[in-house]
């Protein structure tokens, strides 16, 4: 018998079809996300569930009896409560590499979004503002040729130095708990301390997993090592910034601008402070939303989960779950 699994959201037709080779199953198909205690119900009889963030602890975990494997359509797993998964012996899988450059490409976007004022001076001329005279109060900052600084050089961070040293001549410092000698020097980048990369780095992205211990890593006390002209861009979780930090920075002019894809609450408030401030460029988490990275993400995640329903072991269990009998 074809074990059983639950979507919980609608995923491309050529991967419903892999699954409805392997697997009996049903999607959630209700608009919107599923409401936690409808998730809790669909899990009475499943051994798979594919999914997109979401909290799997101890609660979720004891309404799924027969659950072997989540496999999360994401490279971040934070929603994974780790302790409780093992204690219940399930697998947990990710997505990782598929969506590098996509992730990549858009933290450029954001640096040079803000770094040149985009979504600032095309309100100005859509409203009707442009007037001939001087062009001074559009002037932005350069982003070629400057110094970038990138707090998680793993895939991602990889991806957006390469971009930055020879796309952009720019020169390139990243802060790991663990060097990497590398691809320092493959990507000509520099290691050093976290506080000397935020006192250098004219545009300083966070990229790091959001763990217990990178949770609020930027708070006012690095803000405030930045450079005044300096920008800040998070492509990470919201939950490794410590916001009202970020924002007393910015309102207070310690840094230059920001960028970010991710908030702590998500979908951010309409009361955000952030959103009413002219040099924060804003996006609805979409780092890796692109039609390709997205359908290889979701193929991904449906063979992880094939797999471990299948008795093998998928290609991307979290590291933390290895040990995980099948
Ligand atoms: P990765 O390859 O695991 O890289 C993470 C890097 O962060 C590693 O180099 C790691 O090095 C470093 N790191 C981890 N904890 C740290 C800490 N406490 N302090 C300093 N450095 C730390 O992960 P990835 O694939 O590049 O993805 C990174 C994260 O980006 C994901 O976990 C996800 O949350 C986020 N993301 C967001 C989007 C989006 O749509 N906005 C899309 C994709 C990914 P050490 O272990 O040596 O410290």
């Amino acid at each position: 018998m074809k074990p059983t699994v639950f979507i919980t959201r609608p995923i491309p037709t050529e991967v419903e079809a892999y699954i409805a080779e392997h697997c009996t199953y049903r999607i959630w198909e209700g608009g919107g996300s599923i409401s936690r205690s409808r998730l809790l119900e669909e899990l009475a009889d499943v051994e798979g569930l594919l999914t997109v963030g979401g909290r799997i602890d101890e609660e979720l975990l004891q309404h799924a009896p027969r659950l072997k494997v989540v496999s999360n359509i994401s490279v971040g797993y934070n929603n994974f409560d780790i302790e409780a998964m093992k204690a219940h012996n399930v697998i947990g899988t990710h997505t990782p590499s598929v969506l590098d450059e996509t992730v990549a490409d858009l933290t450029f976007a954001l640096m040079l979004a803000a770094a040149r004022r985009v979504p600032e001076l095309d309100r100005y001329v859509k409203e009707g503002k442009w007037e001939s005279g001087d062009d001074e109060p559009f002037f932005g900052i350069d982003v070629h040729g400057t110094t970038l600084g990138i707090i998680g050089m793993g895939r991602i961070g990889e991806a957006i130095a390469r971009r930055a040293a020879f796309g952009f001549n720019m020169d390139v410092l990243y802060y790991n708990r663990t060097p990497k000698p590398e691809a320092e020097k493959r990507l000509d980048a520099r290691y050093c301390p976290l506080e000397e990369l935020l006192r250098k780095s004219d545009f300083v992205v966070l990229m790091v997993p959001l763990t217990a211990e990178s949770m609020h890593m930027m708070g006012r006390e690095q803000f405030a090592m930045m450079k005044r002209s300096a920008i800040f861009i998070n492509v990470s979780r919201g939950k490794t910034v410590d916001e009202s930090a970020l924002i007393e920075a910015l309102a207070q002019k310690k840094i230059w601008a920001a960028g970010l894809d991710v908030f702590d609450e998500e979908p951010v408030s309409p009361d955000n402070p952030l959103l009413r401030m002219a040099n924060v460029v804003t996006l609805p988490h979409i780092g890796s939303a692109t039609h390709k990275t997205r359908f290889e993400m979701a193929m991904l995640a449906a063979e992880n989960l094939v797999a471990a329903l299948s008795g093998k072991t998928p290609p991307n269990v979290v590291n933390e779950l290895k040990e995980v009998k099948k």
